[in-house]
This record gives C-alpha cells, sequence and structure tokens, in this order.
C-alpha cells in the first residue's frame, strides 16, 4: 500500500489503513490464512484478491436489500474503500447446517439439518480464545445495549434469508457463517468485517451422490488441499450470477 496511508490496525487476514477523509479507510485483504486461533497459519497466492472480490460482491447484495454494511467501493481488486468504524468486540455465528464446532460441543450430528437457524454469539477475544457468550454476559460486560444486540441478531436474521437463498441460486449450501458489526460516526450499528469463503462454510451442491464438498475454509482447517480452487470456484459463480 502507498506510504501516504497510515497502518491503523493488522488482524490475522486484513489490513487497515487511514482515508483521505476521516470517517473512511481502506481495508487491505492479505494472503494469509490462519485457523485454530492462530495456532495453524498458510499463505495461500491470491486470496486476499478472491475473498476481496467476493465480500464486495455480498456487500453489494446485501445493501441493495437494505442491510447497511461499511463498504463503500473496491479501490483495486485487494483493497477497499469502506466506512470507519468502531468494531463490537463479538462475533455472531448463525447455522442452517449443525457442522464445526456446533458438533464437537453438542451430540448433534455433522450435516444434520436444523429446524431454523441457531444463532451463537461468541466474545471476539483472542486471548480467552473466542468463548461462547451469553446475552446477560454481554449486558454484565456493557458491550452493546440490549436494544442494539436485538437489532443485530435482526440484522443477521435477515441476512441469513438473503444470503441462503443467493447462495442457492448458485448451487452451494450455506451451512454456517460469522458476522462482525460496529458503530460508525452516527452511532449508527453496520455490518462490517467480510463475508468470504474464510468466514462462511459453503458446500458444492451439484454432487450428486449427497458427498460433503466444501469450497470454503474448511479446505485449509482440514487438510483438504485445493483452497484457491474452491475460492476461485465461488468468485466465479457469483460474477457468472450478477
Ligand atoms: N468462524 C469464523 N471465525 C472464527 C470462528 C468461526 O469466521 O473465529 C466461522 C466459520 O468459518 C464457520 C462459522 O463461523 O463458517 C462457524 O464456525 P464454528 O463455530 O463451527 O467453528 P470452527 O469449526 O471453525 O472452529
Amino acid at each position: 500500500m502507498n506510504n501516504k496511508y497510515e497502518l491503523i490496525y493488522e488482524g490475522k487476514a486484513k489490513k487497515v489503513f487511514s482515508h483521505d477523509d476521516k470517517d473512511k479507510v481502506l481495508i487491505e485483504f492479505k494472503d494469509d490464512a490462519t485457523a485454530f486461533n492462530a495456532l495453524k497459519k498458510a499463505q495461500f497466492e491470491g486470496k486476499g484478491r478472491l475473498n476481496c472480490l467476493i465480500s464486495a460482491r455480498i456487500f453489494e447484495l446485501l445493501k441493495k436489500n437494505n442491510i447497511p454494511t461499511h463498504f463503500l467501493e473496491l479501490k483495486n481488486e485487494h483493497t477497499m474503500i469502506a466506512q470507519k468504524i468502531k468494531v463490537i468486540p463479538l462475533e455472531i455465528v448463525i447455522r442452517n447446517t449443525a457442522y464445526g464446532s456446533l458438533c464437537k460441543q453438542t451430540t448433534i450430528k455433522p450435516g444434520t439439518l436444523l429446524s431454523k437457524p441457531l444463532l451463537d454469539i461468541y466474545l471476539k477475544n483472542d486471548e480467552l480464545n473466542d468463548p461462547l457468550i451469553t446475552k446477560d454476559r454481554i449486558a454484565l460486560m456493557n458491550i452493546v445495549s440490549s436494544c442494539d444486540l436485538d437489532l443485530i441478531i435482526d440484522l443477521t436474521l435477515k441476512i441469513n434469508v438473503i444470503l441462503k437463498s443467493f447462495f442457492k441460486s448458485i448451487q452451494l449450501k450455506l451451512v454456517d457463517f460469522k458476522l462482525e458489526f460496529g458503530y460508525d460516526f452516527e452511532n449508527k450499528i453496520l455490518l462490517c468485517d467480510e463475508i468470504s469463503p474464510d468466514n462462511c462454510r459453503l458446500w458444492d451442491l451439484n454432487q450428486k451422490n449427497g458427498t460433503i464438498v466444501s469450497l470454503d475454509k474448511d479446505r485449509f482447517r482440514n487438510d483438504l488441499g485445493g483452497l484457491i480452487e474452491a475460492y476461485s470456484e465461488i468468485n466465479r459463480r457469483i460474477n457468472d450470477f450478477i
């Protein structure tokens, strides 16, 4: 990134830079991949670009459906211009099909279709290993008001309806995904972070024999190989559709 922009924050998968407009930031998507709270790390050339392009398309789709997001426009293929926000330290996970940690922590079998979406909230705190958290604990820690939490939950459920139907139309099953929200300069709640195969589980619906083919970060988590091919396939299907 051009050094006229100051690095404000570097996360595991993105770098955030200042923008000429103080209410905006530049978000650069990195090729780094981490899993299991960064115990497992690797680099995949081209991942940052693919996640940036996929996220931009999904944010545009959500905006069209009246979901407030931080996304403004692409600066280039691996950098987006976004509203500057104060991130709320919660990770909102919504699940349509049981997989991952849900099956490790309960007796629910992987692949079970849930009769209604399950919403799990985690505290965004690497030192504590992002623990599952309750509404009462969120209130106790004064993270957000109960009214704002209800708004976040309502937005998440709406986003799930939009994305489930969108991904189905490109032959992908939206198993689960993680969202983050923040406050803009007017204290308005906006969807932020990214929506990409790094934080969504997407299974290929083109499989005839019912085998699970993950086109998401599980390819890295579970050493399946072919991560860039999977992310490219998702980007291709999105571009062919929109
Ligand atoms: N997820 C994420 N970041 C995290 C944890 C989970 O983006 O720090 C996403 C993950 O990609 C999946 C969903 O949230 O789409 C549910 O993940 P789960 O709780 O099953 O955790 P995991 O199996 O990844 O440990």
